[in-house]
Parts: C-alpha cells; sequence; structure tokens
C-alpha cells in the first residue's frame, strides 16, 4: 500500500517530537515544515514529569540522559507578612517526580534525531492552508497564535491576558544540595528549577509593569534574598508575555492543531508542554491503531477520537491552572485566610499524593 502523507508545519518542540513520534508508524511518510531564515533563541528549560521522561526514551533512541537533570524533591513556599511558609513537600527516596531539560539543547537532539532518521524537512513560510494540498493529514504546530488557526478553529475558545510576563534567566551558584522549588511572592510565583550540578533556572511570573524596572537587579536582589547569598551569576534573561487560551475546536476536515496553539496555560505549575507531550502519545497510539489495520487515516473518525480523549483533561487542567494562580495572587482580603489554608494544606496527606499523581500522569486516569 502506498504510504500516506503527513505534514507537520512548525519546529518547535511541539512539532519536532510530533515529527519523529509519527515517523515511528510503519505506513506513514512524515514531513517537517519550517520557517526560512528563522533564528531560534530559547534560553529556557522545562519541566517535565516522570510519565513524560518515559514517553521521549520511547521516542527518542539512545536518549542521552544527561540532559535530563531529575528532581525527588520539590519545596512550596508561600510568603506572610514576616516568612515563606513551607507549606508543601514532595518527596520521593527511590522514584524522580521530574526531569529538566534546556530547551535549546533538547531541540538540537530532536533535530539530530530528525537527520539520523532521515525524515525529509522543508524551509518553507506557511501563509495558507492551500499551501499544504497534497498531504493525507495536515499537523499545524504553529506556536500560541498564528492567522492559519482561524480556518480551523472557532472562535469559542477560552481567553484570557493574564497582563503579566515570564522573566526567565539561568543562575550559576555554588550552593550544595539546591532543590526545585517555587515561591508564592506577593511580586508573583518565582520557580527555581536546578539543570545540574551549579546551575538552575527560573521562571518569575509578574505584572507587565516590572518591565519598567531594571530587570537584572530586581532579580538578581530577590534570588540573592531567598538563597541567602550573594554569590550568584546571572545570564540569558528573556521575558515572555502570558496569555490562556483554550481551544474547543482541534481540526478541521483533515487538518490537525497540535502544541501551544491547542493549549496556551500560565507556566505557574510547569505544565504546558507536559499536556503537548500527552497529547502527541495519545495521537501516536491512534494513529498506529489505523495504520496498522491498513486504514487510510484521512477516512477514519482518528481526529474526532483525538479531540474527544484529549480535550476534557486539556481544558480542566488549563482552568486548573488559571484558578491556582488566582488563588495565589495578592488579595487583602483573602491573604489572612490563606495562611490557614496552606498550613492545613501541609498536613493533608491523600491532597499530596493527588496531586502528585496528577502532575505526573495527567487527567486521563
Ligand atoms: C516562561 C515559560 C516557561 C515554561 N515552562 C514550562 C515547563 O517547565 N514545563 C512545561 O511542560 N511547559 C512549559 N512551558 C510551555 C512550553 O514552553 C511550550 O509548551 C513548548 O515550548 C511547546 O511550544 P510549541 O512548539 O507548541 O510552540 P513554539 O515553541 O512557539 O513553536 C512554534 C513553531 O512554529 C513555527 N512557525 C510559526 N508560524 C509558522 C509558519 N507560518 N510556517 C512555518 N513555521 C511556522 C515557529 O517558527 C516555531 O518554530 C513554558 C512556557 C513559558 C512561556
Amino acid at each position: 500500500m502506498k504510504k500516506q502523507r503527513i505534514c507537520i508545519v512548525g519546529d518547535g518542540l511541539s512539532g519536532l517530537m510530533t515529527a519523529i513520534a509519527l515517523n515511528k508508524l510503519k505506513g506513514l511518510e512524515v514531513h517537517l515544515i519550517s520557517k526560512k531564515n528563522k533564528h531560534s533563541n530559547d534560553k529556557r528549560t522545562t519541566a517535565i514529569s516522570a510519565s513524560n521522561y518515559e514517553f521521549f526514551k520511547n521516542v527518542i533512541d539512545k536518549l542521552d540522559k544527561k540532559l535530563f537533570w531529575p528532581t525527588k524533591k520539590i519545596d512550596l513556599f508561600y510568603e506572610t507578612k514576616d516568612q515563606n511558609i513551607n507549606f508543601l513537600n514532595f518527596n520521593e527516596d527511590s522514584k524522580n517526580l521530574m526531569y529538566v531539560f534546556e530547551n535549546n539543547k533538547i531541540k538540537e537532539i530532536l533535530i539530530k534525531e530528525i537527520k539520523k532518521k532521515k525524515l525529509k524537512t522543508f524551509k518553507k513560510n506557511i501563509n495558507e492552508l492551500k499551501d499544504l494540498n497534497g498531504y493525507d493529514i495536515k499537523i499545524l504546530c504553529l506556536g500560541r497564535s498564528s492567522k492559519i488557526y482561524q480556518g480551523i478553529a472557532d472562535k469559542r475558545s477560552l481567553n484570557k491576558d493574564y497582563k503579566e510576563i515570564a522573566i526567565t534567566g539561568y543562575v550559576k551558584h555554588d550552593l550544595k544540595n539546591l532543590n526545585t522549588a517555587q515561591y508564592f511572592f506577593k511580586e508573583g510565583p518565582l520557580a527555581i528549577l536546578p539543570f545540574s550540578k551549579n546551575n538552575f533556572s527560573f521562571v518569575w511570573s509578574v505584572k507587565k509593569e516590572f518591565l519598567k524596572k531594571d530587570i537584572n537587579s530586581s532579580v538578581k536582589s530577590k534570588i540573592c534574598k531567598v538563597l541567602k547569598t550573594n554569590k550568584i551569576q546571572i545570564s540569558n534573561l528573556q521575558s515572555y508575555p502570558l496569555k490562556l487560551n483554550l481551544k474547543r475546536t482541534y481540526y478541521k476536515n483533515d487538518t490537525l492543531i497540535l502544541g501551544e496553539g491547542l493549549h496556551t496555560v500560565h507556566p505557574v505549575a510547569g505544565q504546558g508542554f507536559n499536556l503537548v507531550l500527552r497529547d502527541i502519545n495519545k495521537l501516536q497510539k491512534i494513529f498506529k491503531y489505523y495504520t496498522e489495520l491498513g486504514m487510510s487515516l484521512k477516512s477514519t473518525s482518528a481526529l474526532e477520537e483525538f479531540t474527544n480523549n484529549r480535550k476534557s483533561e486539556n481544558i480542566i487542567t488549563g482552568i486548573g491552572i488559571d484558578l491556582t494562580h488566582n488563588f495565589f495572587k495578592q488579595n487583602k482580603l483573602l491573604d489572612p485566610f490563606k495562611e490557614i489554608i496552606l498550613k492545613n494544606i501541609s498536613k493533608n496527606n491523600t491532597l499530596k499524593k493527588i496531586s502528585k499523581y496528577i502532575s505526573n500522569q495527567g487527567l486521563s486516569i
């Protein structure tokens, strides 16, 4: 039987990973289309759950495990008038809770894998769906917003502008045993994500007005205060505007949206790419089922099945993250009660177990 032609458009983490995962299926010819003259400058890290790390290992042959920094301990702190309360600890002796990687290094690995597997790649600027004629299935991984999505998704998606930015950067330090941590500060949540013995990255979500300040010195003084040391070096400062976008329509005819375009969520819980990886995992399984039966994907309900399977988890997680973000936002009336609620949470082992399970496996239990 003639191979079915699939094109993946966009070479961010979602597009690269989707191309490699689908290329593993017999009966598919996968093409990756990326923009011409593009300069990638992603100086972030990404935290993925243990189950998504397993998926990575299944998709990439001989994955270099050194590029994934494991974490067994995560501490959550809430800032009160006079101290940072450590209200929740996730602690494992044997298993790893999550893994942190540097985006640019993993993109390099994915591109190498694409070359090794001789996957066809094209440099082309796609402006409309017509540019993709000739493919059986088209998968758009064009990032959080693209005018090309307009022809596929209706206007009923859930949208919110947080009017915030995430400041990200790398920090070199000489502290021993620095744990992964999230601090809920008055200015906004700050995540500390170690990715090697003496380096961590941070994500600090703050109001847009923060950009008017001297970001370098504001970030440095905050981090020095948290770590109780002045001996740090900050590099790779970047900022990202923060939005919520949860699509309700995932596909039209033979064209599917995937990645940030389906769900853009607040980075407070580090869940965005975790959701994408679960989407890709599911899509691979559905396509495998139909291709092994020798069926033409475009004449099956594969894209509808994918949507029905993933949409509720993506929307519930996105809304859950939004509620978490709202809960921790400064609020003069609620703040005194938050302290009491958080102190009780720290005593509740069942809640701890549930949140650990969900952040690893997602909601499709
Ligand atoms: C500050 C921050 C921290 C985060 N931290 C985490 C974390 O710890 N854990 C986690 O799970 N997630 C995290 N995320 C989410 C994660 O970064 C994204 O889910 C992930 O990068 C996937 O992005 P993407 O590939 O879908 O989109 P993008 O990275 O935006 O890629 C889109 C690609 O499409 C290409 N493109 C666009 N238009 C066209 C066109 N017309 N033709 C051809 N190509 C085109 C672009 O060039 C680009 O390469 C974070 C997000 C932010 C903002």
